[in-house]
């Protein structure tokens, strides 16, 4: 089965997410569970998170296919110690809202080396993060998203993500979410069916379906390569819709969540269908 949605509004509080999920004809979704573009956020309370789990169970949509991100001021791979201890306590903050949510997974960009210290150095403390984290919460997954590689960005290669993978001790609380848009501003082509196999392949050989825990389904405004991460509606970007056929179509996508982030969230219920139709049968 596949499990599509999108990166919903969780506006007035994470409670109204599924809601906002369903509406758009949803079966995954998305969110931030608190403010992100800030550092610190008030505990969610006893009621928000039960009418969270109740809402979901409304909706129908099981906590498996929820797939959350974190802030986007975290830094798991910082080369200085101060911030790199910031990033670790609110990205432990993150996860600790995720088991009191019921959900299972993480979504998370792995870190920027800032020109400070080398790739492979900084690669270390984001598995070295990952690892101090896991040990301090008892089930949720960290799922590792791929970058564009826009600046000092790390993520931006599969052996990256292998990488990080490699010094995990928990190599079953760790996954990675696959972004449409940044593997192929990245330079993994997808825009034909023989791309796609070729691309997968070489995921499957460096990292493995077997870590696959979501997919981000975005088309691209920039060019193959560019390294620059701007999202663009299916179809309309310079991916298009062939590579997005491949994926509905390939058992390996199969009981994942798979959420679009493309630009006009207006046309996510007829993106969602539109994903659906293209299913052969
Ligand atoms: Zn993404
Ligand atoms: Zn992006």
């Amino acid at each position: 089965m596949k499990y599509v949605g999108a990166h919903v509004s969780a506006s007035g509080g994470v409670e109204n997410a599924p809601l906002n999920a369903m509406a758009i004809g949803a079966k995954a979704f998305a969110l931030f569970t608190k403010n992100q573009r800030q550092w610190l956020a008030k505990p969610l309370t006893e009621k928000s998170i039960e009418t969270f789990k109740s809402n979901l169970t409304k909706v129908g949509i099981a906590p498996e296919h929820v797939l959350p991100h974190d802030s986007y001021l975290i830094n798991l791979g910082h080369p200085e110690a101060e911030p790199l201890q910031k990033s670790r306590n609110a990205f432990l903050d993150e996860m600790q809202r995720c088991e009191q949510l019921g959900l299972t997974l993480i979504n998370f960009h792995p870190g920027s080396h800032l020109k400070k210290i080398s790739e492979q150095a900084s690669l270390d403390k984001v598995a070295e993060s990952i690892n101090m984290t896991l040990e301090q919460t008892s089930n949720v997954i960290a799922v590792i998203e791929n970058t564009a590689g826009q600046g000092t960005n790390l993520g931006y290669s599969f052996e990256h993500l292998a990488h990080i993978i490699d010094k995990v001790e928990n190599k079953n609380r760790i996954g990675v979410c696959l972004d449409t848009c940044h593997s192929f501003t990245a330079g993994y082509d997808l825009r034909t069916t023989e791309a796609c196999d070729k691309t997968f392949a070489e995921f499957e050989r460096i990292v493995g379906f077997k870590y696959l825990r979501g997919m981000h389904l975005n088309d691209s405004k920039p060019d193959l390569g560019s390294r620059v991460d701007r999202h663009e509606s299916l179809g309309k970007g310079k991916i298009g819709l062939e590579c997005f056929r491949y994926i509905m179509n390939d058992a390996r996508f199969d009981d994942i969540p798979m959420v679009l982030e493309t630009v006009n969230p207006d046309i996510w219920p007829e993106e969602i269908a539109l994903l659906y139709k293209i299913i052969e049968t």
